[in-house]
């Protein structure tokens, strides 16, 4: 009895210090209060009209009129509130040391990089970094087969052996261990390229042992989709990892329209109970290395002065060359006009022109063999980042329709102003408000929303991000949806995009009436 009592006296009593805790918490002033928003919340919802409060990095209430001080107050004037956006797919293994500007000027506060199967292999120590060198936005990584493979068995075209398998295995648990958000492949790319299905099931099941998702750039996306698509299926059924196809996308013009099957092999894996997503650029062009896409794998082993030597023996050249022209019929092009070099280090006057173009510039020879010809001399140069014009707008508006596609760039940190990039890492989430929402309605806001902030955050594991609720981080934005949109374009990509009034990381706003802040108050982010 005296116990019971005793114990109902303690319960009380905290029970009235919580209260007191809670009260005296609630008359402090909130750092930032966002007023007569139209929240979008990230769900999929219609918008809402609320106020925000934000107190520390955390969204502290939601509602109408809410009373209460603050050290900061926006009038949102009916600006569309949303959640910052997650962009999953990056490549920005360089975040510490480049800006991000062009990604939050377009509402992205966190990114997911080491796609592509290219990540750094020490994982904790780049995650580490965040906090003695400040970046803007949030960043996360997943733990990438290429590097893997290339740290452990170089750039060689075979299977590994049991060893080397065992040894990729552990550095790929290592990373899951130090918070790696899944494991990634980019099965184009050397060394990836050269991995049977097998290997990566070996080593997908080793990052299951973690969780985390498999994502991957498939081995083809152009003729040979649907057994890349499968391909990538079969490594979720086998782990039982959920699968992320990154830039989903028709890639070969004689292919154009068949998007609508092979989203097919996505519903049906979903249908069977396997958890498959997608993400996608808002582009009918994609971005990658100049051999990577152009170039057959096989001849580009070992690394480029093997490569060049390769290119130096007439009859391995005269099959690559053979292969080239093959590749090139079967995916429907008469030519290599659809191929633009956006960055080419050992003459960036090359820069923004198409291969044709350059073969009439550089040899006086338009003629295929002379496209040909110019595309070895850039590699033998070093290699070029390229754009390539492969794709065709009814698919990609159709994949973007899709529920279970997401928006994500496939772009990195950069200088202003260096070279002729894929417009995509200015413009890529203001270009689908702008002109998949406002202007060609192929989604709604809110959908679009949901895309860029809930379901990436629901697919990588963001338990706390992606949604404007209570409890949840403030990344924040504040948009103008009559003049959202993008102005980067192909020939000119280095603009930032239009109508994010204020974009707030963690709770501190990067842009502010829509200007850069210089706030870096971007963190690491690891798996749960
Ligand atoms: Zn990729």
């Amino acid at each position: 009895m005296f116990l019971r009592t005793l114990l109902l006296i303690l319960g009380a009593g905290l029970l009235l210090a919580a209260c007191v805790k809670t009260a005296s918490q609630s008359n402090k002033p909130y750092d930032l209060l966002i007023r007569n928003a139209r929240v979008v919340d990230g769900t999929g919802n219609p918008w809402f009209l609320a106020d925000v409060a934000v107190r520390g990095d955390r969204i502290v209430r939601v509602g109408r009129n809410l009373p209460g001080e603050a050290r900061q107050t926006l009038d949102a004037r009916n600006r569309i509130l949303a959640p910052g956006f997650i962009d999953v797919h990056a490549h920005a293994e360089n975040v510490y040391e480049n800006p991000s500007e062009r990604f939050v000027r377009m509402g992205v506060t966190t990114l997911v990089t080491g796609n592509c199967g290219s990540s750094v292999t020490a994982v904790d120590s780049f995650l580490v970094l965040a906090a003695n060198r400040p970046i803007a936005l949030n960043i996360a990584t997943l733990v990438g087969h290429n590097s893997v493979r290339r740290k452990v068995m170089g750039e060689v075209n075979r299977a590994p052996t049991a060893d080397e398998l065992r040894q990729m295995e552990a550095l790929v648990e290592k990373g899951m261990q130090d918070g790696a958000v899944g494991f990634s492949t980019g099965l184009i790319y050397v060394p990836g390229t050269y991995a049977k299905t097998d290997e990566v099931v070996a080593l997908a099941k080793a990052a299951a042992k973690h969780g985390g998702v498999y994502a991957s750039h498939i081995r083809n996306e152009e003729g040979k989709v649907y057994e890349a698509i499968r391909e990538a299926i079969h490594v979720g059924r086998e782990t039982g990892m959920p699968v992320e196809i990154s830039h989903f996308k028709v890639g070969s013009k004689r292919m154009w329209g068949e998007s609508e099957k092979t989203l097919d092999l996505v519903r049906e894996a979903r249908r069977g109970g396997l958890q498959v997503t997608v993400d996608q650029y808002a582009y009918t062009a994609s971005s990658t290395r100049l051999s990577s896409n152009l170039i057959p794998a096989w001849a580009l082993a070992g690394g480029p002065e093997e490569g060049k030597r390769r290119l130096g023996h007439p009859d391995t050249l005269a099959r690559i060359v053979a292969e080239m022209k093959t590749e090139l019929a079967n995916d429907g092009f008469t030519d290599y006009s659809f191929a633009v070099v956006a960055n080419y280090k050992a003459d960036t006057t090359l820069n923004g022109k198409s291969i044709a173009q350059l073969a009439q510039l550089v040899r006086r020879d338009s003629t295929l063999d002379g496209q040909i010809a110019q595309i070895f001399d850039m590699y033998r140069g070093g290699d070029a980042q390229m754009v390539y014009h492969k794709m065709d707008e009814p698919d990609v508006e159709r994949i973007l329709r899709e529920p279970f596609t997401m928006v994500a760039s496939d772009a990195g940190p950069g200088n202003y102003l260096s070279g002729v990039p894929h417009p995509r890492g200015y413009g890529n989430n203001a270009r689908v408000l702008g002109r998949y929402v406002r202007e060609r309605q192929v989604i709604s806001l809110e959908d679009a929303i949901r895309k860029m902030t809930s379901l990436p955050a629901q697919t990588f594991g963001f338990r706390d991000r992606g949604l404007v609720r209570e409890g949840y981080v403030a990344d924040l934005l504040l948009i103008d949806e009559a003049t959202v949109g993008d102005r980067a374009t192909f020939e000119a990509p280095h603009q930032y995009a239009a109508g994010f009034d204020y974009v707030i990381v963690n709770g501190k706003p990067v842009v502010a009436e829509g200007k850069n802040t210089g706030t870096l108050p971007g963190k690491a982010i690891r798996r749960e």
